[in-house]
């Protein structure tokens, strides 16, 4: 159970159509009408972003790109910049989806830039970490997310912390039906906040939020989200699916010591 503000993101990947995602945003929008003490903010398609953003406009749904290019507007065929998110009205923007570092291979320092520029657009950033299987079964775990940690968060300076959110998705929990257990979670996601103090200081670890991801649904969410320092969860699979995404939103909803 966390003192921060739960926040529940929704990640629907390469899905939807426009009608779909229309349809699906007009039902998350309907829903956050009834549970206040919850931050929302769905991850459409880009090609989608202005008209998901329209639809969530006025209620407090937030909406975000799942990526964006590090470089500021210009000769980038197939990019989106950050000011284009910004522009048709997102607030958002994750970085460091384990599909654009592993499936796609973006490292550390791009993710580092990509980081810097949404912060300095203005946007908050979702940077998401997390250890592949193999690197769990060598006991890598607490090292891989350190050093994630670290890395991406280079060159950011205290005042932009407030900006950002950290997701610690396992590789090997997306998509797969595997979960961490909750206690394997907190573990981690207090070495997360540990290493954010030892990085900047401990009244700043203590604000940020620390979302987990993989495989969450209804029937795991409420122990995850009862952990000290998991303060809600990034979902795909269940995001797609309005009835389970909120249920997931309450169970964060009834997880805040102070909302
Ligand atoms: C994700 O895409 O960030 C994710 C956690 O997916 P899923 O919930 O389907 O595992």
């Amino acid at each position: 159970m966390s003192e921060r503000t739960p926040c529940i993101g929704g990640n629907w990947k390469m899905n939807t159509r426009s009608a779909d995602a229309a349809a699906l945003a007009n039902s998350v929008v309907e829903m956050t009408d009834r549970i206040s003490n919850v931050d929302v903010v769905l991850f459409p398609p880009s090609i989608y972003l202005q008209e998901v953003a329209s639809i969530a406009s006025g209620s407090s749904v937030a909406i975000g790109a799942q990526d964006a290019s590090e470089h500021p507007d210009g000769a980038w065929t197939g990019q989106i910049s950050v000011g284009m998110v910004h522009d048709v009205g997102c607030s958002h923007l994750l970085v460091g989806h384990s599909e654009r570092r592993h499936g796609l291979g973006e490292s550390d320092q791009l993710l580092n830039s990509k980081l810097r520029a949404g912060l300095d657009a203005g946007l908050q950033v979702m940077l998401c970490i997390g250890e592949t299987l193999p690197q769990r079964e060598a006991d890598k775990t607490a090292a891989v997310v350190v050093e994630q940690v670290k890395s991406d968060l280079l060159g950011v300076p205290r005042e932009a912390l407030s900006g950002l959110t950290i997701a610690y998705e396992p590789v090997w929990a997306i998509g797969s039906g595997l979960t961490a257990s909750p206690e394997d979670a907190q573990e981690v996601h207090a070495l997360v906040r540990q290493t954010v103090a030892s990085l900047y200081d401990v009244e700043s670890a203590h604000a940020v939020r620390i979302l987990y991801g993989g495989s969450v649904k209804p029937d795991n969410a409420a122990d995850l989200f009862a952990q000290e320092d998991i303060d809600g969860g990034l979902i795909g699979g269940a995001s797609l699916d309005p009835g389970q995404f909120q249920a997931i939103v309450e169970a964060a909803g009834q997880s805040c010591r102070q909302c």
